[in-house]
C-alpha cells in the first residue's frame, strides 16, 4: 500500500477500533480501564501506559517509518527526553557515552544535549556531519550515538543518511535522525539505514499549528522495550484528544506536503530575482551542495527555506510588513511562518559561535504553507521592499 494512503486508512486500511463502524477515530477519554476478571486485561490498563486512542496513532506513525515499533510523546523535545532516558537503561551506572551530534539542528536539542545531557552521561560534540571526515574527527572510544538532523536547521545541511549509518556501525555506534523537516510522506531514515527516527509531530505531521506532538520509532526491539518502560514510569506519553488531532492531522499530510512543496519551489525562484536577497538556503537548487544527495534519498526537498537579506534592517522591515505571512516559531503547517534564528530558536547559541556557523543577524527562515504562491511571493516583496 503507498504511504499517501496509509496516511488516510491506517496500516492495513480501515481498521474499526470499536464496533459502531464510526469512520473518525474515537477518542477515548479515559484515564483507566475495567478488567473482566482477576489476572485478564481487554490490553488496556491504565492510560498512562496504553490508551486506545495513542495506540491507533502509534501504529499508524510506526506503519510510515516502516518501523516495528512506535512511540507518541506530549511534544518533539519529550520523545528526544524518552529517547536518551531509554538509553540510559541500556548503560552502565556512571558509565558516559559520547554522542556526535549535527552543528545545524534544532536549538531546542542543543539545549537538551548541553544541558539535562551532560549531567546524565551524555558528552556531545557538535560538528558538521555533511562529511564523514568529520564524523571521524570527532569520534571518541565511547562514542554510541550519532545524531542528525538531515535538512538542518535552519541551514539546510544535507547529511548522506545511508554513509552516516554504515559509518555509525562501524564504530559500534546508533545512528538516530530527526526527521521532523520531510516527514515519512518524503524521506524514511529507516530505510536508509538509521537506527532510531525522532520527529516533531507538532510540525507538518500535525500540520494545522494547534498541537504539540513528538515520536520516536525504531526496528530496535531492546530499545523499544526500554521505550516502554520509560512511558510508563515517567509519563510523557501523548494524551488521547492530542493523539486524535495527530491521527486527523497526518489524513490529509501527501497533499498538503504537495502544496508546500511546490509553495516552496516557485517562493525560491521569485527570492533568486529579490535585490534584497544575499543568498539562499535550499536543499532543491541544484547548485547547492546537498542537492544530489537530498534527490537520492528524499522524494521532495520540503518547504523550509533560509535565506540571508541585505542588513538587519532589511530583516526588521521584513518581520514587521509581512501580511499573510506570519512571524512566529514553529514551522511545518498550512500557515506560511518566518522565523528569525537568531533570536527564536537558535537564541542559547552564542553569538560568536552562531555567526561563525553562518547564522548570522540577516538570516530568515520560512516555513511554506498551502497558501497561494503568488500571494505569498508578493507578500515578500513587499515586505521585503516596503518602508517602515
Ligand atoms: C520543533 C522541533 C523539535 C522539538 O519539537 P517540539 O514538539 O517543539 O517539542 C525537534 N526537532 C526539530 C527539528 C524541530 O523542528
Amino acid at each position: 500500500m503507498n504511504i499517501d494512503t496509509i496516511c488516510v486508512t491506517g496500516k492495513s486500511g480501515y481498521e474499526p477500533c470499536d464496533k459502531t463502524g464510526a469512520i473518525a477515530l474515537p477518542i477515548y477519554q479515559s484515564a483507566t480501564f475495567a478488567h473482566p476478571a482477576l489476572g485478564q486485561s481487554t490490553g488496556y490498563d491504565y492510560s498512562r501506559l496504553k490508551n486506545p486512542t495513542r495506540d491507533y496513532l502509534e501504529k499508524l506513525v510506526a506503519s510510515l517509518d516502516q518501523a516495528e515499533f512506535g512511540f507518541a510523546y506530549n511534544c518533539g523535545l519529550a520523545a528526544i527526553t524518552a529517547l536518551f532516558d531509554a538509553i540510559i537503561l541500556n548503560k552502565k551506572e556512571g558509565e558516559r557515552l559520547h554522542v556526535i551530534c549535527s552543528d545545524d539542528l534544532y536549538g531546542g536539542t542543543e539545549r537538551f544535549l548541553n544541558s539535562i545531557g551532560k549531567k546524565l552521561g551524555f558528552d556531545t560534540t557538535f560538528t558538521d556531519t555533511t562529511e564523514v571526515e568529520n564524523l571521524k574527527k570527532a569520534a571518541e572510544p565511547n562514542t554510541k550515538i550519532i545524531f542528525i538532523e538531515t535538512p538542518g536547521n535552519p541551514l539546510m545541511k544535507i547529511t548522506d543518511i545511508k554513509k552516516t549509518a554504515d559509518y555509525a556501525h562501524s564504530i559500534g555506534a546508533i545512528l538516530i535522525v530527526d526527521n521532523t523537516f520531510l516527514t515519512p510522506y518524503l524521506q524514511q531514515p529507516l530505510l536508509l539505514g538509521a537506527d532510531v527516527v525522532v520527529q516533531s509531530g507538532t510540525k507538518f505531521l500535525c500540520g494545522h499549528n494547534d498541537t504539540l506532538a513528538g515520536f520516536v520509532t525504531t526496528n530496535d526491539k531492546n530499545l523499544a522495550e526500554k521505550l516502554e518502560i520509560i512511558t510508563k514510569t515517567t509519563g510523557s506519553a501523548l494524551p488521547p484528544f492530542d493523539s486524535y488531532m495527530l491521527v486527523r492531522g497526518i489524513k490529509t499530510l501527501s497533499v498538503r506536503l504537495d502544496r508546500q512543496c511546490q509553495n516552496a519551489l516557485k517562493i525560491v525562484e521569485a527570492l533568486k530575482k529579490n535585490p534584497r536577497v544575499k543568498g539562499i538556503l535550499f536543499p532543491g537548487i541544484k547548485e547547492s551542495k546537498g542537492y544530489e544527495i537530498s534527490k537520492s534519498q528524499a522524494s521532495g526537498f520540503g518547504s523550509m527555506i533560509s535565506f540571508y537579506v541585505d542588513s538587519k534592517e532589511t530583516v526588521e522591515r521584513v518581520l514587521k510588513n509581512v501580511k499573510i505571512i506570519h512571524f512566529a516559531e514553529s514551522l511545518g503547517g498550512i500557515d506560511t511562518l518566518i522565523t528569525y534564528p537568531a533570536t527564536q530558536t537558535h537564541v542559547d547559541v552564542p553569538e560568536e559561535e552562531r555567526n561563525a556557523r553562518g547564522i548570522t543577524d540577516t538570516l530568515l527562515r520560512l516555513s511554506v504553507g498551502i497558501e497561494n504562491a503568488d500571494d505569498l511571493i508578493e507578500d515578500l516583496s513587499q515586505a521585503l521592499q516596503s518602508d517602515f
